[in-house]
């Protein structure tokens, strides 16, 4: 099959809900990717910030090919090794209590929401159920999830929304204050907030916004899908900011490509919810906590201390390149945005990066990029060498 003809499979029976660009990939190694015709990409994008550990990793595969050989699936009513090993190790790593694995970030974030609910409801009873998320955030697709989303964008044609969500203006406690109410029994936020633009909360706020959580007895959400599993250069963005969160979202870059997601909850709020409050039929399959198990041990505290490196580095590079068309940087790690220049648009830049055989992403009015978290020099060196040559 050539790229033609598979993208005319593709338009004649998928729904075209993707703005996809004119590219098609047929494998990868390392953070290098290549065309069904042989063209060659370096990768600055991960999937989208999920080939943490990048393509073709020979341990993350035997592990998933090992597992699969020996249990593909089983069903959470009996238990299974790699579940509980993947938990101990996120909890060992984390300080967090305990662990819950459901498939994607949207469902990590209503796992998490549920959580908040009846963590309040079982304390206070009922209609203490408001949460308090930010402007410009991103919390997923599912009809909850977008209600969360603090983006008018994702308010429209889905009606009836989900209620019981107020928006506050990040890095501004009187914001968050004022939706506060009788009726709030949260606060969800991402700490690098991702599609919004690549914009990190100042741990300032953050530490305030912990402190306010603390005396009003509303729960402290993380929202990690993106940050988690090592992006900023640890294991979760959290651990950087000096808090401890009641419940902590992830999904992305945990099984490093096979979908999985979870959430991890702090020792005051374990069993806020217990048998049959909360499940999943895949949720924590063997394969993916395999996968997941072998990405954590790739991910050890070396090669996390690498990332805010390499973040660095790039970061650096990138702003050597002194291109008209792009300014300054920001992030975390290796969570970067690009502030796109007046006169260019980010999704225009992205498309010539691309053509130019380096993929990039866009995150609001930025570009943004999410390399594997394991790209060498070489593979950076040789994506700083495209975007040189191809930004004006
Ligand atoms: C991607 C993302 C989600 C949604 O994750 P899905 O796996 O697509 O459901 C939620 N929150 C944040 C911060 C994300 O970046």
């Amino acid at each position: 099959m050539n790229f033609d003809e598979l993208k005319a499979l593709d338009h004649a029976h998928t729904l075209q809900t993707y703005g996809r660009f004119d590219v098609d990939i047929d494998h990868g190694k390392g953070a290098t990717l290549w065309s069904l015709a042989g063209r060659e990409y370096v990768d600055f994008t991960s999937g989208i910030g999920v080939c943490s550990v990048g393509y073709g990793n020979e341990t993350w595969a035997k592990a998933i090919y090992d597992q699969a050989l020996k249990l593909g699936h089983i069903s959470n009513l009996f238990y299974s090794q790699p579940y509980a090993r993947l938990a101990e190790t996120l909890c060992r790593r984390t300080g967090m209590a305990a662990a819950f694995f459901g498939n994607s970030g949207a469902e990590a974030n209503e796992g998490i929401i549920k959580l908040a609910r009846k963590y309040s409801f079982d304390k206070y009873g009922a209609g203490r159920s408001n949460i308090i998320t930010l402007n410009n955030s991103f919390h997923g697709r599912t009809l909850t999830t977008l209600t969360a989303t603090g983006q008018d964008v994702f308010h429209q044609y889905f009606f009836p929304f989900m209620e019981g969500f107020r928006y506050a203006d990040a890095n501004d406690l009187d914001s968050v204050k004022a939706q506060g109410g009788k009726d709030t029994c949260a606060v969800l936020v991402e700490l690098v907030q991702g599609e919004g633009g690549v914009l990190p909360l100042e741990k300032e706020f953050v530490r305030g916004l912990a402190e306010l959580c603390a005396q009003r007895d509303w729960l402290l959400l993380v929202d990690e899908v993106q940050t988690g599993v090592g992006r900023t250069g640890t294991l979760f963005a959290f651990q950087q900011y000096g808090i401890e969160p009641d419940g902590v979202s992830f999904a992305k870059g945990i099984a490093g490509g096979l979908p999985m997601g979870g959430f991890l909850v702090h020792a005051r709020c374990r069993s806020v919810l217990g048998p049959g409050t909360h499940a999943s039929t895949f949720g924590g399959n063997p394969v993916c906590a395999a996968a997941a198990q072998a990405v954590l041990d790739i991910l050890d505290e070396t090669a996390l201390a690498e990332v805010a490196g390499k973040g660095n580095y790039l970061r650096r590079g990138i702003e050597a390149l002194n291109k008209k068309s792009i300014g300054a940087t920001r992030g975390l790690g290796l969570m970067i945005g690009i502030e796109v220049k007046a006169g260019y648009t980010n999704k225009a830049l992205a498309a010539q990066l691309i053509d130019g055989g380096l993929l990039a992403l866009t995150a609001g009015p930025a570009l943004r990029l999410l390399p594997p978290l394991t790209i060498t020099k070489k593979e950076m060196d040789k994506g700083l060498a495209i975007m040189d040559k191809t930004l004006e």
